[in-house]
């Protein structure tokens, strides 16, 4: 059998939760679950995260989705609505809310959810300088009036544009302009508002600006979120293994060249292996010269570090054997990324970002959980 497969696993999953507790033990933990939790499985994640103080998605699909699973925590949509009609759906799964812009708030005042509702409690989003989603600083006093004495309790939250580089000057302005705003609308609105600044990197480069709800996504599936540290420096655990099989061996002769656009010519006689894997199943075609994979040796589970060559296809892509044991199995092992390489690693091999790959892997794959 074809095995391609991703592997979740749940004990890394809620290792990097705790890790996220330690930094800012003083913050509720908004865990973000949006684009089918990174990629790894909205249902494969949700027990691992059962310590969260809630969940965060991007579409009323998703939020579906995690109540149909159990979920009964805090469940926000971070996005907010798409129109009038999904704004009482949210008030019927107890969604809580992000509002951004006046349609939304004209929404949310024109139909007030039950006191005891969750949809009671609305993310508010303030505009500090990523300038996508968000009020600015005059409408977002009206709106937080409005929407307080329309009997809603405020979450006053935004998003930073460059928390992964700590140096960047944005930081500052975005972390003034909020704590600003908080104040004032502590003092003018309600002393009772509460903040959410913090996605992942700010978490590991902010943690004194954690305020009520931190909302850590990548971190939680165990890649770095800044760009001066690796995951393991970090102490994060790689929350899915990516793996095949080697599906054949065979020797290229010196002078042969190897697959689509004859992209790598043998210098001289070498081992390879066939991986049954490829851009079908989520592995990138862009990876550049630098990209490898492991292959384990079920003998004594020793890993070997094998370059890809040539180019990425489909359904199988070719590693060298070079420096593997002559006698390795046919049906080893191939680690695509997980521990070693971390998608981390990959990514930068394909010019993204590990959070791309995780979310691009297709339907085919198997998927296990560990
Ligand atoms: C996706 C998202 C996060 C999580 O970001 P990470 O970089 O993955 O930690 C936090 N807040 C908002 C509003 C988001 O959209």
């Amino acid at each position: 059998m074809r095995k391609a497969t991703v592997t979740i696993k749940p004990a890394a999953l809620t290792h990097n939760l705790m890790q996220v507790k330690k930094r800012t033990p003083h913050a509720k933990v908004l865990a973000m679950v949006k684009a089918n939790a990174y990629g790894h499985g909205i249902k494969a994640v949700l027990p691992a995260l059962k310590q969260a103080d809630g969940i965060g998605v991007a579409s009323f699909t998703e939020a579906l989705e995690a109540r149909n699973l159990g979920w009964n925590k805090t469940l926000g949509l971070i996005e907010g609505v798409f129109n009038a009609s999904e704004w009482q759906q949210a008030i019927d799964y107890d969604c809580s809310c992000v509002i951004h812009h006046t349609p939304q708030l004209d929404w949310a005042l024109a139909n007030v959810p039950d006191a005891t509702s969750p949809a009671r409690t609305v993310w508010l989003k303030y505009n500090t300088g990523m300038n996508r989603l968000g009020f600015d600083d005059e409408s977002v006093i009206q709106a937080a009036k409005l929407l307080y004495d329309a009997g809603y309790q405020l979450v006053l939250t935004t998003h930073f544009a460059n928390a992964d580089d700590r140096n960047h000057p944005l930081n500052t302005v975005q972390i003034q302009r909020f704590s600003s705003m908080l104040e004032y609308l502590r003092e003018h609105v309600s002393s009772d508002i509460k903040g959410s600044l913090c996605n992942s990197a700010a978490i590991i480069n902010f943690p004194e600006h954690a305020y009520d709800w931190v909302r850590p996504g990548i971190m939680l599936y165990g890649s770095s979120p800044v760009n001066h540290k690796r995951a393991d420096e970090l102490n994060l655990r790689s929350a899915m293994d990516f793996s095949a099989q080697i599906m054949a061996l065979q020797t290229i002769k010196a002078g042969d060249a190897v697959g689509y656009g004859s992209r790598w010519t043998a210098l001289q006689d070498t081992k390879v292996a066939l991986v049954s894997i490829g851009y079908g199943d989520g592995y990138p075609r862009v990876v550049s010269d630098e990209a490898y994979v492991s292959v384990v040796d079920s003998r004594d589970e020793q890993n070997y570090h094998c370059p890809i060559r040539g180019r990425v296809a489909m359904d199988m892509l070719v590693i060298d054997l070079s420096g593997v044991p002559e006698d390795i199995a046919l049906d080893s092992e191939v680690m695509l990324w997980g521990t070693t390489p971390h998608v981390d690693e990959v990514a930068t091999h394909a010019g993204t970002i590990g959070y791309e790959l995780l979310c691009r892997l297709s339907a085919r794959p198997l998927r296990v959980l560990a």
